[in-house]
């Protein structure tokens, strides 16, 4: 019994389930067996879920031990990949929480250095308004000094 996606040159047998890879469309075939379980599409390998054909009695392919065995077997190779790819996800928000950080560390940086300039800046507006007072000032005598 092979409960795997046959290749295009295998014969397809009329106990065969023929159906579309809905990622990549490639048209699959599998053994009836294979109803309802999740297998990885043999051109794209994305999970698909081989459909179960109209009337056909879910109980009658768990009727043997061997079978029930394939179904565990393709179940904990499917827990083992969505397990992986969970190890993966988590690794990538890691990282991003990583990278987050390295943000708030150099905005935290950028804003001490801001700050003191903005002072300075400050500080820089107002002597320059007391100079351009001392000017009107100085300019205002030589206006009396030319009068007289
Ligand atoms: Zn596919």
């Amino acid at each position: 019994m092979s409960e795997e996606i046959k290749q295009v040159d295998d014969q397809i047998l009329e106990t065969d389930i023929v159906f579309d890879c809905p990622h990549c469309l490639k048209s699959l075939a599998i053994d009836y067996h294979g109803a309802g379980l999740t297998i990885p599409c043999t051109d794209c390998n994305e999970l698909v879920v081989v459909p179960i054909p109209d009337g056909m009695d879910m109980s009658d392919l768990d009727s043997s031990d061997s079978d029930l065995e394939v179904r565990l077997i393709n179940l904990r190779n499917i827990l083992k990949e969505t397990e992986s790819k969970m190890t993966n996800y988590k690794n990538k928000i890691e990282n991003l929480q990583e990278l987050n950080s390295q943000l708030e560390r150099q905005k935290a940086v950028y804003l001490s250095k801001i700050v003191p300039l903005m002072k300075r800046l400050d500080i820089l507006s107002e002597n320059l308004s007391e100079v351009i007072e001392i000017m009107n000032i100085i300019a205002g005598n030589a206006e009396v000094l030319e009068e007289e």
